[in-house]
């Protein structure tokens, strides 16, 4: 069945935004002009990548007060950047978004989409959301909500997003007639707010139009992805101490964590633990971490050696003062938070020992720690 032209299909969806949108910082009181300021619409795109908009909005408000402008953030350093993003996770994209702002503050902001393509980190679909609510460019931004909504409207059979070409070319001409902006929001936020996996059809304005609803397939529409089993891999976080000062992995220059310092991890698995409760060790209930492609049961521990002794390699000393100014990750902020809680000696856990000989502490060295 051909679909329906997209400007009268979708026209109650423009006028429907005015009452049903959420107040998000980000998001300009006119809908119909271009935004007073694209810096603020790239950094909530990116935010937005894989992090959802409640979680969002503080990291916004207190970024853009720390780096107001591209030009700001431009000249920040490397570590203020990823300390005011640490806990937002996906570190890339704080680092592209350094990029982008440098770009744009030797540059100007590009003139057409192809010219937001070639920014650091913006993707396709982010360069189109940018395009179409920062400049009112008629670019069809898809995220996971309007392929939803579309998917249900439309009776797409099998994964929406193998049709984006065609829904994105569909688009365009009701982008044109309600508004870039004012339709690309409204389609999200329909998805975001009434048409979610469970949808509450009697709140949406196109369910007089949804072939999904009549035909009563939503619940089908569009088919859940299998995820794929995860592996989850145990270890032990140590947070190895001596005269105030802590053992760390120091930033590597590039890959997912890079920017990031990070405690030693050790395979649990390799390092068993035994009953007693060992001097020197505190230890705080574990939780699983969950990554995009990986799950961690994580084991916190606490070391504490008398004396400090030269850094094996790959690990640096940090003084407790230091530690609180590092950027980190989420799993290792929550050992950094834990240390100043009590704890209790673990009941089980590996012998001090072998922690050390884990780390690549040499014997010399562990004579001189104890
Ligand atoms: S009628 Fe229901 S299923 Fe269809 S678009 Fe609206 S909320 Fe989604």
């Amino acid at each position: 069945m051909p679909w329906p032209a997209a400007v009268d299909f979708l026209a109650p969806l423009a006028p429907w935004f005015d009452g049903a949108r959420r107040e998000l910082p980000w998001r300009a009181q006119d809908l119909d002009a271009p935004h007073a300021d694209p810096y603020a619409v790239l950094v909530s795109e990116l935010m937005l990548q894989q992090t959802q908009v409640a979680t969002v909005v503080p990291y916004f408000l207190r970024w853009l007060d720390r780096f107001p402008t591209p030009q700001t953030l431009a000249a920040a350093d490397e570590d203020s950047v990823h300390k005011a993003w640490e806990g937002l996770g996906y570190y890339r994209r704080a680092r592209f978004l350094k990029a982008a702002a440098t770009v744009v503050a030797a540059q100007g902001w590009p003139e057409d989409l192809a010219g937001l393509t070639e920014l650091p980190g913006l993707g396709p679909y982010t360069a189109a959301a940018v395009g179409a609510l920062a400049f009112q460019w008629p670019t069809p931004a898809l995220d996971g909500n309007a392929f939803r909504v579309l998917a249900r409207l439309l009776l797409l059979e099998g994964e929406p997003r193998e049709r984006a070409a065609e829904l994105r070319e569909w688009l365009v001409p009701a982008l044109r007639a309600h508004g870039p902006s004012r339709l690309t929001q409204a389609l999200m936020e329909l998805g975001a707010t009434a048409c979610q996996a469970t949808p509450a059809c009697g709140r949406c304005p196109l369910a007089d139009r949804c072939e999904a609803l009549r035909q009563e397939r939503t619940r089908e529409i569009p088919p859940v992805a299998k995820r794929a089993r995860q592996h989850t891999a145990e270890l032990w976080l140590l947070a190895l101490e001596a005269e105030g000062r802590y053992l760390l992995h120091p930033p590597a220059a590039s890959g997912l964590l890079a920017g990031l310092w990070r405690w030693p991890t050790l395979d649990a698995a390799a390092l068993p633990a035994t009953a007693g409760p060992a001097s020197g060790l505190r230890a705080w209930p574990g939780w699983t971490q969950v990554y995009t492609h990986r799950r961690e049961a994580v084991s916190p521990l606490h070391l504490q050696r008398e004396r400090a002794f030269p850094a094996p390699e790959g690990l640096l000393w940090v003084s407790r003062a230091e530690l609180g100014a590092l950027p980190l990750g989420k799993r290792d902020q929550r050992l950094r938070d834990l240390l100043a809680t009590s704890g209790a000696p673990p009941l089980t856990a590996p012998e001090p020992a072998a922690l050390l000989q884990a780390l690549g502490v040499t014997a010399i060295q562990k004579r001189e720690s104890i």
